[in-house]
């Protein structure tokens, strides 16, 4: 089960320069200090919904490079965690930082003061994709971070970002393997996204960056998940968190406030496409997938089903739910039988 996360962002602490895709610095809030955090967990601890409170709950600090910062504020904010660690109120600390920013040293601080998770803003395996993306770090400084980590037992998160400059779907794939290869625990990836203040604005509208257009994101997205998937690595999240705060400063770029949804509607599609291409049915199909997957097969607005029966010509098509239908699976029921399919193995 998914741990509940009680977010403490410190915009743009711990940073050496900017990332381009980061607009961190030019709409920082303000950072806050540690005597606040502990005011801010109190009444996070109080809000907390009671059907919640059985659940793992984690306190992490995001929103900058938590070990790239001064040694003796690392540990002022660890420590104000360690009377809800001891008290038992919180069960772990979790970090976000950049995969250059972790020697021994800080490693061992890290165990000390119970950090269980460390997140690590790897965004691409590509090092030109890093060197234009100003990040500061090599390919190799993940893998040697991930390996170090994984070593001291640490539970490791990795985050992605797709249509950096100089990424392509070739890159990314080879992003994949190699993350792959690490076995973290688990993975985010989010699009890049022009954002207001950001460095990649102004190369946006001089017209030396494009975003990759949604449908595009969906396509590698797709393929990226169903990898990790057949990898067994769990993906936290596809896409930023939907706030207020990206809205305004959003410009261009595959934005959708559900982009999981509509991939894993893609995948949908794929699998129904794939068993009617096996098994024509006339003018008439009749599919069968598990209740929480009748809107990935149905699609945004129906639109999965509009183009199926466009594409095969079909009159009707009939979506019956059944909890005896395994999650990531779908059946096609036709005058010789049934014919079924898992998302893992779509073929590609
Ligand atoms: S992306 Fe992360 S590391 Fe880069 S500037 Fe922004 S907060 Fe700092």
């Amino acid at each position: 089960m998914t741990p509940i996360i009680i977010p403490i962002f410190l915009p743009y602490l711990g940073c050496r320069e900017c990332c381009i895709f980061c607009n961190q610095k030019a709409t920082a809030t303000e950072i806050p200090s540690p005597s606040s955090v502990r005011s801010f967990i109190e009444a996070s601890l109080i809000d907390l919904p009671s059907g919640k409170k059985n659940r793992e709950i984690q306190v992490a600090f995001y929103g900058g490079s938590f070990t790239a910062i001064h040694r003796e504020e690392q540990t002022r904010y660890l420590k104000v965690i360690q009377p809800f660690l001891a008290s038992g109120l919180i069960d772990s600390i979790r970090i976000s930082t950049r995969p250059d920013a972790l020697d021994e040293e800080i490693l061992s601080l890290l165990k000390e003061y119970g950090v269980k998770t460390v997140e690590l803003g790897t965004q691409s395996m590509i090092d030109e994709v890093l060197l234009l993306a100003k990040r500061g770090h090599r390919v190799e400084d993940t893998i040697s971070a991930v390996l170090r980590l994984k070593r001291l037992c640490f539970e490791v998160g990795i985050q992605l970002m797709i249509g950096l400059p100089g990424d392509t779907f070739d890159r990314f794939l080879k992003t994949l393997d190699q993350i792959i290869d690490l076995k973290p625990g688990f993975v985010r990836i989010h699009p890049t996204l022009v954002l207001k203040g950001a460095p990649l604005e102004n190369l946006w509208w001089t017209g030396r960056y494009s975003p990759l257009l949604l449908d595009e994101a969906i396509q590698w997205l797709k393929r990226g998940l169903l990898k990790l998937e057949r990898a067994s690595i769990p993906v936290a999240r596809i896409g930023l968190q939907p706030t207020k705060d990206l809205e305004r400063n959003f410009l261009a770029g595959p934005y959708h406030p559900a982009l999981h949804q509509l991939i894993d509607s893609a995948i949908f599609f794929d699998m129904a496409k794939h068993l009617l291409q096996i098994s024509p049915n006339g003018s008439r199909a009749f599919f069968h997938c598990h209740p929480k997957e009748v809107s990935n097969l149905r699609g945004q607005r129906n639109g999965n089903i509009l183009k199926l029966k466009d594409q095969f010509q079909l009159g009707e098509i009939i979506v019956q739910s059944s909890k005896d239908v395994p999650r990531g699976s779908l059946i096609l029921q036709s005058p010789e039988g049934e014919v079924s399919i898992h998302r893992k193995s779509l073929g590609f």
